[in-house]
């Protein structure tokens, strides 16, 4: 379990109520969270700020965007010392069809692939689409 405050720290983002209390909420999710989620957790707040701590999360590596299909963007925490490289950080991403939750598979990395020559990979978006387990228990 590590010091939320320190994850922030190391990732050079001042800690602020604001982001410790999202990055809190963040870390006991075990699935993937859309913007919509955030802003219906903490009611209270400015959806902007909201906003803008996903943003310097995403721009500092501490959380990564993904894009499931659904149109709405998911945020999930990164690993521990995740630079967001692509030659490092990819991993499979599971968007179940019935519980429309998407999950990262943080220990199912997907291999680089190699491209044609003059083409430059900036993302690669992998996702599996399907049940989940919790959906598959019965
Ligand atoms: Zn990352
Ligand atoms: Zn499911
Ligand atoms: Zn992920």
């Amino acid at each position: 379990m590590f010091h939320l405050e320190e994850v922030l720290e190391n990732n050079k983002v001042r800690p602020t109520a604001m982001r410790l209390l999202v990055l809190h909420y963040l870390l006991n999710k075990k699935v993937t969270t859309s913007l919509t989620d955030v802003e219906n957790h903490f009611e209270k707040s400015d959806r902007t700020t909201l906003y803008r701590t996903l943003k310097t999360f995403v721009e500092n590596g501490i959380v990564h965007k993904i894009d499931d299909g659904t149109g709405v963007t998911k945020y999930a925490l990164c690993e521990e010392n995740c630079n967001c490289e692509i030659e490092t950080d990819l991993h499979l991403h599971f968007h179940c069809t019935k519980c429309n939750e998407t999950v990262c598979l943080t220990e199912y990395k997907i291999p680089m692939v190699s491209l044609p020559k003059g083409y430059i990979a900036e993302n690669v978006n992998l996702v599996v689409k399907g049940t989940c387990d919790k959906c598959n228990e019965t």
